[in-house]
């Protein structure tokens, strides 16, 4: 998969530079290109946006953090949880945006299962449809949350 300039340098400081430590490229060997492309693939399978999920995505966290670290009940059926560490993390797509270390954890009360995603997971899937690479620690998996914050996806 080609990839820009741009891009190849967002690439460069997520595995080798000032954010490697971060680890959003997991153990992923594809190119940052190749995995937006294939994440963007799957969504459209699945027949909603990056918009759309990350709009569920913020309507949970805004709950969450309206009561911040107490765990509440969702439309009766999902238990929500955000958390705030201190201090803030940088966008790796080099514009200037800084996120707060805020947590939210959603769990269907009906499955058991859960998805966790970060602030910052929130802003890099609405703005660039980056849900990080395989073995990422933060990597979210797009049929699992469209699937557990019921978003009908197509089965
Ligand atoms: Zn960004």
């Amino acid at each position: 998969m080609k990839q820009g300039p741009d891009l190849m340098r967002v690439e460069e400081n997520m595995r080798t530079g000032p954010l490697a430590s971060h680890g959003f490229m997991g153990t992923d060997t594809r190119s940052l290109a190749g995995i937006l492309y294939a994440d963007r693939l799957r969504l459209e399978r699945l027949g909603i946006t990056k918009e759309e999920l990350a709009g569920r995505m913020r309507h949970f966290t805004e709950l969450g953090k309206a009561q911040l670290g107490q765990a509440i009940v969702v439309e009766g059926k999902y238990r929500v949880e955000t958390v705030e560490h201190k201090g803030s993390i940088v966008c790796p797509f080099a514009h200037n945006y800084q996120a707060s270390k805020c947590n939210t954890r959603v769990t269907c009360l009906q499955t058991g299962r859960s998805v966790l995603w970060s602030d910052l997971n929130l802003h890099m899937i609405e703005e660039h449809g980056f849900f990080e690479g395989y073995g990422a620690r933060f990597r979210l998996d797009p049929e699992e949350l469209a699937d557990v914050l019921g978003l009908n996806p197509v089965r």
